[in-house]
């Protein structure tokens, strides 16, 4: 029996015309996310989309298993072709569904007839459908409102389709949907998560790095590295810039007084963000950024880094919990990673005692000791992209 994959389009935010951008672009991604598995046949209709492998050959499994990433499709389900007639139907039921049908205590059938020259409605399909397998798996009962197992039956003009029961997948909108944005990642547990969530909007991440050799190694640039990977399953491939910040914080450390230095370090982060942001079109900053979490994350302190951009900087994790953040962390598959025990570069000069409670006047005042053009050109300029793909 050679399997198709069936995906459920989720929330279609943008009705009308969009509704068919919406779909082309979840129908590409799909279809670049799954062509190392195979040739497959990738289109829509009636807010479900069909991948149909072309040939033996196809790992139906693994393309399955990709789908359940991808961000647009909110469930997804596997099912078998068969010719269309009735007694097909139910024997090709009774076989693919044969393990789920022992297990299930109620069940029901449920059709869909978008061939109208089908012989049999709907309804006398589920019924007929309904009462064989009844008669072949006499334990289980027929349960209309809250059935253990739903056997969908959909017959359409080529063939007819028996349904395996579906899955959750990712949710969200189709990467693209939602615009670009640069996302600022460090070696964090936030970050990655920061970068999901905005990628589950539909946003398309480029991704920006600082680093501070000789103070953090080439494990933790690896660690990074790493981390972007984990991600592209969710994100499609990621552009990773990697921005030597050796020189900036050095300058910081030496003209500017220990407890700003976090911030101004923050601020530049921000104004990097933004100069790659305006060249590569991107229109918002994302961060790991959530309240309260460390000195640097009060309400002044955002303001404060805030300042330097008039991008909209975009934190998903604002308002969440450490406990939720690593819950995401766990279930997007970063979490591992995120713990390895390298030096990122705001852990390499942090203060003792962090401004909580800075002021914007007072930071561009201290800031003014530093060349804050020629930092910002010579990082731009010593810069290294890293092209990360799944
Ligand atoms: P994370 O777990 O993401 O590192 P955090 O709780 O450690 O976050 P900070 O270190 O204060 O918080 O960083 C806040 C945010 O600033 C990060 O979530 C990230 O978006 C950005 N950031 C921090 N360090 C870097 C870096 N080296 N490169 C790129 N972005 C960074
Ligand atoms: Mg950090």
């Amino acid at each position: 029996m050679q399997e198709i994959i069936l995906c459920k389009l989720g929330e279609v935010v943008l009705k009308g015309l969009n509704r068919r951008s919406f779909e082309q672009k979840l129908i590409s991604n799909i279809r670049r996310r799954t062509n190392r598995f195979g040739n497959f046949k990738i289109y829509s209709r009636q807010s479900t989309i069909y991948v149909e492998p072309q040939g033996e050959d196809c790992n139906v499994s693994a393309a399955y298993d990709a789908c359940r990433q991808i961000f647009g499709i909110i469930a997804i389900a596997r099912a078998v072709p068969c010719e269309k007639d009735k007694v097909a139907i139910f024997k090709t039921a009774k076989t693919y569904l044969g393990d789920a049908l022992r297990e299930a205590k109620s069940f029901k059938v449920e059709s869909k007839r978008a061939d109208k020259s089908f012989p049999m409605s709907s309804i006398q399909v589920s019924q007929w459908v309904g009462g064989a397998l009844h008669d072949a798996f006499p334990h289980l009962t027929v349960d209309v409102h809250h059935p253990e197992l739903t056997v969908y039956v959909e017959i359409r003009e080529d063939a007819a389709y028996v349904h395996a029961p579906s899955q959750s997948a990712a949710g969200g909108l189709p990467i693209g949907m939602g615009g670009t944005a640069v996302s600022l990642l460090s070696g964090g547990i936030d970050s990655p998560v920061s970068s999901y969530m905005m990628a589950k909007r539909g946003v398309q991440l480029e991704m920006i790095h600082f680093a501070s050799p000789p103070y953090t190694s080439e494990l933790a640039r690896e660690k990074v590295l790493q981390l972007a990977k984990e991600l592209t399953p969710w994100t499609g491939r990621l552009n990773v810039y990697i921005i030597p910040f050796t020189e900036i914080q050095e300058a910081i450390r030496q003209h500017c007084p220990e407890d700003h230095f976090t911030l101004i370090m923050r601020r530049f982060m921000m104004r990097l963000a933004h100069q790659l942001a305006k060249e590569l079109h991107c229109k918002a900053l994302v961060t790991g950024e959530c309240l309260g979490q460390v000195a640097s994350q009060t309400m002044q302190a955002l303001a404060v880094s805030g300042d330097v951009t008039d991008l909209p900087i975009l934190r998903p994790l604002i308002g969440m919990d450490k406990e939720e953040i690593v819950r995401l962390a766990r279930h997007i598959g970063t979490f591992d990673t995120s713990i390895l025990p390298y030096e990122d570069c705001c852990t390499v000069f942090t203060p003792r005692h962090p401004k909580t409670k800075p002021d914007v006047a007072e930071v561009r005042e201290l800031e003014s000791a530093l060349d804050i053009d020629g930092l910002c050109a010579r990082a731009m300029a010593g810069r290294e992209m890293v092209r990360v793909r799944f």
